[in-house]
C-alpha cells in the first residue's frame, strides 16, 4: 500500500538525548539502535573500549574513515515509526551546534545517572528544551548500581528545573539488590536478572500482584509499594497536555548496560512522543504533513580533513518530501537552488537519500551556500522560519592574524566563518580588536583549523577565560566605563555589550550603575 505523505509524517520520531558526559548517552543509544536493527552488534556506537568510533568523536571519525561524520544523525524504524536520533556531542565538542540541534528536534530525551542527579551540561541544555516548550522525557540510569533515593531525586528534578515529573515506573531495590520496576503505565512488574520470556509479572487493574509470588512478601517490595502509595495520592496527575507543553516530564528507570527497562521506555516514549509539528514562519504556521517541501538549516559541519574539503549543511525538513533533484529557493538570497547532492545519515554508512519527510534530517553538501538558520522551501509560497536563538557565548579568545602581510585572507575568514555561524565575533572600542565567544573550546579549535585550511591564515588566540556577557539596553554608552573586569565590546550588529570576569564583577557594576539595563538574549530562567 502506498504511504500517503500524512501517514508517513506521522510516523516519524525526531529527538535528542540531553545529558551530562558519563550518564550512559552512547550506551542507550546502541540499545535503543540495536531494537531498531540499525546496527547488529553492541560496541559499533562505542568508540572508546571497542576500537570503533563512537558517535560523538567526529574529529575522531573524520581521522579514521576519512570522510565527514556518518553519527550526527542515526535513524531506524521500529514498529510502525521512523526514528531519528540527533547527536548532542558533550565533553569538549560542546558548541552552538549542540544547542541548535535542540531547534530541530520534536522532543527530548534526558538521561540522568541515578548516583548523580542533575548535573551542570544537563541543565543548560534543557534550559534550551524548556525555552522552546519541547516534551522530556526523563530516564534515571543506572540502577544496577547503587545511586540515590528514587524519590529524592524526583524531588531535585522538579526543585532544579522547575519541572513536574510523573514515575512510569517505580524502582524495586537498587545496586546490588535491584529487583527490577514496577511498571504503574503497563501495570506489570519487570524482573531484573530473569530470562526475557519469565521477565514479566502481570498486575491486575489494581496494581496489585496477581497470585503467590515470593517478592510479595519482601522488604523491598513493601517499600516500593509505600513509595508508589504515596505518588498515587500525592504526587502529579498524568497528564497529556502538560507532557506535550513541556511542563511535566514522564520518568522511566533502568540500566542501559544491561539493556534493563530500555525497551519499555522506548515502546512507551514512541507512545507518547509527539510527532512533527506545525512550525512557526513569517507568513504563520506550517503544516508538516502540507505538500511543498520546505526545511531550515541548523547546523553546517565542516570537514576536518583536507583531503575532502566538503561541508555538510543539516537541513530539518519541516513539510512536504524530500526528492533528489528537486528545486527549491533559498529564502535569504530569493535564488534557485536544485538539490541533487545529498546525504542521509545512518549509524553504519553513508547512503543516498532518495527520499526524506518532515522530521527527517537531511544533509547537503555546502560549497558556501548556506548560513546557519536559512530556510529553503519549494513553491512560490515566500518562507521564512523563525531566526534561531542566538546562544550567549562563555569562552572568550582574542584573535590576530601571525603573519601582518596576510591580513586581506584573515579578514575574510573571520567574516565568512562568523557568517556561517561558527562562532561569535565581538570588536573592542577604539582598536577594533577582535574577539572570539564560544559555548565549547571544540569551536575554538575548529575555528583554527579551518582558517589555515581554507583561508590559508595561521591566527594566533590568546584566552581571555571565561566571561558573562551582558548586552547594554540603553540609547547611549559611556565607553569609560570599560574596564579590564568588564569590558565593553560590540557584537556584529555593532550592539553594546559588556563581558564581565564574573558573577561578582556583574553585580559590583550593576550595584555603582543601576541605570545601565543589561540582557542576556538567551535568558531562559
Ligand atoms: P555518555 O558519556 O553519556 O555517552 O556515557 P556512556 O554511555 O559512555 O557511559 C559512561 C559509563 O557508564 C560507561 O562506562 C558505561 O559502561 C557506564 N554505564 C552506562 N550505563 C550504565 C548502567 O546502566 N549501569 C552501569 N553500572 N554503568 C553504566
Amino acid at each position: 500500500m502506498a504511504h500517503t505523505l500524512q501517514t508517513e509524517v506521522e510516523s516519524r520520531r525526531t529527538f535528542a538525548i540531553i545529558s551530562h558526559p558519563d550518564a550512559g548517552k552512547t550506551t542507550i543509544t546502541e540499545k535503543l539502535l540495536l531494537f531498531g536493527g540499525a546496527i547488529r552488534d553492541a560496541g559499533t556506537v562505542k568508540g572508546k573500549k571497542t576500537g570503533k568510533y563512537a558517535t560523538s568523536d567526529w574529529m575522531e571519525i573524520e581521522k579514521q574513515r576519512g570522510i565527514s561524520v556518518t553519527s550526527s544523525v542515526m535513524q531506524f524504524d521500529y514498529n510502525d515509526f521512523s526514528v531519528n536520533i540527533l547527536d548532542t556531542p558533550g565533553h569538549q565538542d560542546f558548541s552552538e551546534d549542540t544547542y541548535r540541534t535542540l531547534m530541530a528536534v520534536d522532543s527530548a530525551v534526558m538521561i540522568i545517572d541515578s548516583a548523580k542527579g542533575i548535573e551542570e551540561q544537563t541543565l543548560k541544555l534543557f534550559k534550551v528544551c524548556r525555552m522552546r516548550g519541547i516534551p522530556i522525557f526523563t530516564f534515571i540510569n543506572k540502577l544496577d548500581r547503587q545511586g540515590r533515593a528514587p524519590l529524592e531525586l524526583l524531588a531535585e528534578l522538579e526543585e532544579v528545573l522547575g519541572i513536574e515529573s510523573y514515575p512510569m515506573n517505580w524502582p524495586i531495590g537498587m545496586g546490588k539488590e535491584f529487583y527490577g520496576i514496577y511498571d504503574r503505565y503497563n501495570k506489570r512488574i519487570e524482573q531484573f536478572r530473569v530470562e526475557e520470556d519469565e521477565r514479566f509479572l502481570e498486575l491486575n487493574e489494581e496494581g496489585e500482584m496477581i497470585g503467590d509470588h515470593p517478592l510479595k512478601e519482601s522488604d523491598l517490595y513493601t517499600q516500593a509499594l509505600e513509595e508508589i502509595m504515596l505518588l498515587d495520592e500525592a504526587g502529579n496527575e498524568f497528564s497529556i497536555e502538560k507532557i506535550n507543553n513541556g511542563t511535566l516530564s514522564p520518568v522511566f528507570f533502568g540500566s542501559a548496560l544491561t539493556n534493563f527497562g530500555v525497551q519499555t521506555f522506548l515502546e512507551t516514549y514512541l507512545q507518547f512522543a509527539p510527532a512533527p509539528q506545525p512550525r512557526l514562519t513569517n507568513e504563520g504556521e506550517v503544516e508538516p504533513a502540507s505538500a511543498n517541501f520546505s526545511g531550515f538549516v541548523f547546523k553546517i559541519q565542516a570537514n576536518m580533513n583536507p583531503a575532502h574539503r566538503d561541508r555538510i549543511a543539516f537541513i530539518r525538513i519541516c513539510s512536504g518530501a524530500f526528492e533528489r533533484g528537486m528545486n527549491v529557493t533559498l529564502a535569504r538570497t530569493g535564488k534557485q537552488i536544485k538539490l541533487s547532492q545529498s546525504t542521509q545519515f545512518l549509524a553504519d554508512d553513508r547512503s543516498t537519500v532518495n527520499e526524506a519527510v518532515s522530521g527527517d534530517i537531511i544533509g547537503l553538501y555546502d560549497t558556501g551556500t548556506y548560513q546557519i538558520g536559512d530556510t529553503i522551501y519549494e513553491g512560490k509560497n515566500n518562507i521564512q522560519f523563525e531566526k534561531l536563538p542566538q546562544f550567549t557565548p562563555e569562552l572568550f579568545v582574542k584573535v590576530t592574524a601571525k603573519n601582518v602581510m596576510k591580513q586581506k585572507s584573515f579578514h575574510k575568514g573571520v567574516q565568512q566563518l562568523v557568517q556561517e555561524g561558527a562562532i561569535q565575533l565581538y570588536k573592542t572600542y577604539r582598536l577594533e580588536d577582535y574577539i572570539l565567544g564560544a559555548v565549547g573550546q571544540l569551536q575554538f579549535e575548529v575555528f583554527e583549523h579551518r582558517m589555515k585550511n581554507e583561508y590559508n591564515s595561521d591566527v594566533i588566540m590568546e584566552s581571555i577565560g571565561t566571561k558573562i556577557a551582558r548586552w547594554v539596553e540603553n540609547e547611549k554608552i559611556d565607553e569609560s566605563l570599560s574596564s579590564q573586569r568588564s569590558q565593553l565590546v560590540k557584537d556584529r550588529y555593532d550592539q553594546p555589550l559588556f563581558l564581565f570576569e564574573n558573577e561578582f564583577a556583574l553585580r559590583w557594576f550593576q550595584d555603582k550603575n543601576p541605570e545601565i539595563m543589561l540582557s542576556n538574549p538567551m535568558d531562559v530562567e
